[in-house]
């Protein structure tokens, strides 16, 4: 495996910050879904970058860790982003194409993909999982059911799938009049293009890119695809990005669990509905499990009248 800007078993000293727990894992590849992987190859920053950048400060810019901590947690709650944007990461993502086709929405990250045009593809195509195999939502459009499907139905599903995209690979073999390790498959014929030849693949079919995002960027595409609303294929490569960031920058890991992922935002109306049903007096300290400062915010938040 080749391991950028390293040669194997090179190994170097820096007088850059490090993360101690992501180095141990960095040109590691990370399995998802049948074929795909992500593996970190490089990044910039730790949990410390971001209060340095923060207090504007020289050097290492750490005072006490739990002051740190607080600094951090106040810019995430708050959506202080710009101190987050000084970290960033570089990930080698193999992924199907209908997810990539997702992924690629975000628009505020730096993207190499494989070239198609340039190379042959490989025979690898994404076939779910018979546990994620299931009918269409009745009350979310873009969205699955809980399993319901019968175990024949399930088994014909895999049937097509794996058919029509081994039928399809041999077509662009055919197309290509090359096989998917470039030897001549008929001496009377010069075959297409490999730009033309792709189109005839499905969209289960894997490709590969670098990518490369600052960790506020990172942060957002993960609240949106880390969520149960996101198609599953997409999640699994957003939670296993989630896994890196808490091996990465432990500190913000932290906090975005508290200030994102396990917070809610609230319309107006369900806040109104939560204002009638709380009586803002009897909150208690004890019960609460929270520190004064966020208590008194809470007492003051269902004490305001709606303007
Ligand atoms: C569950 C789910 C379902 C979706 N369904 C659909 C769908 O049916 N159809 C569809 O087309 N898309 C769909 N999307 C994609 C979605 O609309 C966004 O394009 C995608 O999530 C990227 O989000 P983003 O623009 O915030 O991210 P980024 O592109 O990374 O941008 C991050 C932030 O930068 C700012 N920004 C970036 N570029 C600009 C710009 N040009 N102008 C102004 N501000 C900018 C915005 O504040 C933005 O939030 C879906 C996404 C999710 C998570």
């Amino acid at each position: 495996m080749t391991q950028e800007g390293n040669f194997p078993h090179e190994e170097h000293s820096t007088k850059r910050a490090i993360s101690p727990d992501l180095e141990k894992i960095l040109y590691n590849k990370i399995p998802l879904l049948d074929h795909g992987f992500i593996r970190v190859v490089d990044y910039m920053g730790n949990d410390s970058a971001i209060v340095q950048a923060a207090r504007v400060s020289y050097g290492q810019g750490t005072k006490q860790v739990s002051q740190d901590k607080g600094l951090i947690n106040y810019l995430m709650k708050h959506r202080h982003t710009t101190p987050f944007e000084m970290c960033e990461i570089k990930v080698h993502v193999k992924l199907p194409i209908f997810v990539a086709r997702q992924w690629i929405r975000h628009r505020t990250a730096n993207v190499n993909e494989h070239s198609a045009r340039y190379s042959i593809l490989d025979k690898e195509f994404y076939l779910p999982d018979p546990a994620h195999i299931s009918a269409q939502s009745k009350n979310n459009k873009q969205g699955r059911e809980q399993n319901i499907l019968s175990t024949q139905e399930i088994k014909a599903t895999l049937d097509i799938l794996k058919s029509n995209s081994e039928q399809c690979y041999e077509n662009y073999e055919k197309l290509l009049n090359l096989d998917q390790t470039g030897h001549l498959l008929d001496e009377t014929k010069q075959g297409i293009a490999r730009e033309l030849a792709r189109i005839n693949l499905t969209l289960n079919y894997y490709t590969q890119w670098y990518w490369k995002i600052d960790l506020h960027n990172l942060l957002h595409f993960i609240s949106l695809r880390a969520d149960p609303h996101a198609q599953y294929e997409i999640r699994v490569y957003a939670e296993a990005l989630l896994d890196v960031v808490k091996l990465w920058v432990p500190y913000v890991y932290e906090s975005f669990m508290e200030y994102r992922i396990h917070a809610a935002s609230l319309s107006r109306s369900q806040v109104e509905a939560l204002k009638k049903m709380i009586d803002p007096a009897k909150f208690s300290e004890q019960e609460a499990n929270l520190n004064i400062r966020e208590l008194e915010e809470l007492k003051r938040f269902f004490a305001k009248k709606q303007e």
